[in-house]
């Protein structure tokens, strides 16, 4: 028999290693707020030991775990059942746990997806994707189940781009194509939504990636991955084209509301979420 009154709901994730990591902060405080008796810990799981990691969070009850790279391929060989996202994109995040068997989701294009819906509606719109990584895999896979009506893919290789239009074309009824990237790669007219996932600006506020800023038409709402800074000079160029920005810390608050659901079955505050992550990039208002 379970009896879970003399500890807390245990979650966490499987990881590499990081000083401070700012989804334990933002998850413990979203707990906290919700009233959940629950820890979320941060594991430093090396690749050899995955298979233990994942018994020893069966027998110790976890509710679930998230994990990152290089686990969210490797991991799924260890699930009972993947979700239909995941499936398709072929990585998995955030692994729920119910009486001992698991179940694999990828949350990070559903926390984009739900930043986005704050903005506009995904369906029928045309969308514009800088990179072919996995973030921009999960992404291009949830806005093409969401109804989105053409996504074209740009990166430096061109197969892996070609290899996310692929699995579009594959398994869902939205169209795609990929293209290389040149410098000052230009933004078609008429696209609906401009996204880069990519890693240009992560850690480094005057990284752009290499696009035609002038292009952009100020009908083209333009997002960024990027959670840290927040204000990149991509979304700080398309404002000042007169754009509507959408921000990388909102993708990764909804990334882990959507984890908590599906793993405590609590919906948290994305307001504490938000000022937690905030506080530690030390963004200011
Ligand atoms: P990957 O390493 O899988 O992909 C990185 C992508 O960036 C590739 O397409 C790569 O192109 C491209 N890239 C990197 N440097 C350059 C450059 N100088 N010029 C052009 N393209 C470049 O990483 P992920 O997809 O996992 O993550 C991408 C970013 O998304 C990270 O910064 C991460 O922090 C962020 N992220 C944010 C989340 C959030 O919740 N806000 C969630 C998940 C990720 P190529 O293939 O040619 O190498």
């Amino acid at each position: 028999m379970t009896d879970r009154s003399f500890r807390s709901i245990l979650t966490g994730s499987f990881s590499t290693p990081c000083a401070e990591n700012p989804t334990v902060v933002m998850m413990e405080a979203g707990y906290a707020k919700a009233g959940i008796d629950a820890r979320y810990i941060n594991c430093d799981v090396k690749p050899a030991h995955l298979a233990d990691a994942i018994a020893g969070a069966k027998a110790m009850e976890w509710a679930g775990f998230n994990c990152s790279i290089p686990h969210k391929i490797a991991v799924i060989e260890h699930l009972d059942d993947l979700a239909e996202s995941a499936r398709i994109i072929g990585a998995v995040n955030c692994v729920q746990i119910r009486d001992g068997k698991l179940t694999g989701n990828n949350t990070d294009g559903k926390g984009f997806l739900a930043s986005l819906r704050k903005l506009t509606d995904p369906k029928d719109k045309t969308v514009f994707l800088l990179g072919a990584g996995g973030a921009a895999r999960a992404i291009a896979v949830e806005l093409a189940l969401a109804g989105a009506r053409h996504i074209t893919i740009a990166n430096r290789s061109i197969e892996k781009a070609q290899a996310i239009a692929d699995l579009l074309a594959k398994n869902t009824r939205c169209s795609a194509d990929a293209q290389a990237w040149p410098e000052g790669l230009h933004i078609p007219e008429g696209t609906d939504i401009l996204i880069n996932a990519t890693s240009i600006g992560l850690g480094n506020r005057d990284a752009l990636p290499p696009i035609e800023t002038d292009s952009l038409g100020n009908a083209t709402i333009v997002a960024d991955v990027i959670p840290n800074p927040p204000m990149t000079k991509l979304l700080r160029e398309a404002k000042a084209q007169g754009c509507k920005t959408l921000d990388g810390l909102g993708m990764l608050v909804n990334q882990g509301i959507i984890g908590a659901e599906l793993v405590v079955g609590a919906t948290l505050s994305a307001e504490i979420m938000e000022k937690t992550l905030a506080d530690i990039f030390g963004v200011q208002d």
